[in-house]
């Protein structure tokens, strides 16, 4: 710890007590602030525990496989409802509707042996002074990382799947700023401009345009990703996800990213920084896959 004195570190533990104390768990992992990381285990142990994320990813690092394609079930298929977006103070996040089938997308393959059902989307960013990626890739961390969280079909609830070692799967997508945004990107772009409506805590907005879940993949590779067993970043850092960080960066117009920026959190702050800093990985695996090119023959 890097507290000046054990005084300090006891005054600014009393200050942040009556939250914890007298709230309902779901209530209090609500009220985490990004100011202090460090302060997490105080109030969610697991957040002081083994196996947590973000990690650094390396492509030399890591362990080159051929692990199962990821599968995307119903990704490409509309949702049967409007999305309704919301800044709950600390990202801009919604819930996953269901498709036009009744069923959610859901994702298969990679570490994954069961079904994973898509729940809830939401991004971590930095500010114009720092980028706000979770992960980094390669020693370089990026602009904005999106988080498409979904949960092990087996269980009926996020509690029940928080305690759980398979509980959850978490598809990550980092982006990285550019001058122009030379691809348009249909289902991402309705996002961007969502946030302009979003601006203070617990707003919401609709877009109006029916999407798909696939639609905020762009058209990235969904063929090579790095795949590794970690944590949810945000209180309580249960261990229980299997992340999926793709290893092509998607781009960002640099008139979208500063829209995040311009959110505020519950006190009326700009919501700024919201990514947990890097984990250890310790001594756990991190696989690379990729599929080849082609199936090209030289002759
Ligand atoms: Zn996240």
């Amino acid at each position: 710890m890097n507290f000046q004195s054990i005084g300090e570190f006891y005054q600014r533990l009393l200050v942040l007590l009556p939250f914890a104390a007298n709230l309902l768990p779901e209530e209090r992992a609500r009220r985490f602030s990004y100011d202090d990381p460090k302060l997490w285990p105080y109030f969610y142990p697991q957040c002081g525990g083994s196996t947590q994320s973000p990690i650094a990813l390396s492509a030399l690092k890591a362990i080159p496989i051929g692990l199962a394609p990821l599968q995307f079930g119903l990704y490409e298929e509309p949702f049967d409802e409007l999305l309704n977006m919301r800044n709950n103070g600390h990202t801009v996040e919604f819930s996953v509707p269901t498709t036009v089938f009744g069923e959610r997308p859901y994702l298969t393959g990679g570490l994954l042996r069961d079904f994973y059902e898509a729940m809830a989307v939401h991004f971590h960013w930095g500010s114009a002074l720092r980028k706000g990626s979770e992960h980094a890739i390669n020693g370089r961390r990026y602009d904005l990382e999106m988080h498409i969280v979904h949960r092990n079909t087996k269980y009926a609830s996020d509690e029940e799947a928080r305690n759980q070692t398979d509980g959850f799967a978490v598809l990550a997508v980092l982006f990285k700023v550019v001058r122009h945004n030379y691809y348009y990107q249909p289902g991402l772009h309705e996002i961007f401009s969502s946030l302009l409506h979003l601006g203070d805590f617990n707003r919401t907005y609709t877009p109006p345009a029916f999407l798909t879940l696939g639609s905020l993949l762009g058209n990235l590779n969904r063929d090579n990703f790095y795949a590794y067993k970690g944590s949810l970043t945000t209180p309580p850092c249960s261990p229980v996800v299997s992340w999926h960080v793709f290893s092509e960066v998607l781009p960002i117009s640099d008139l979208d990213l500063p829209k995040f920026w311009q959110l505020r959190d519950r006190r009326g702050r700009p919501l700024l920084n919201n990514f947990r800093p890097l984990q250890s990985s310790e001594a756990r695996q991190v696989f690379l896959s990729q599929r080849p090119i082609a199936d090209y023959v030289w002759t």
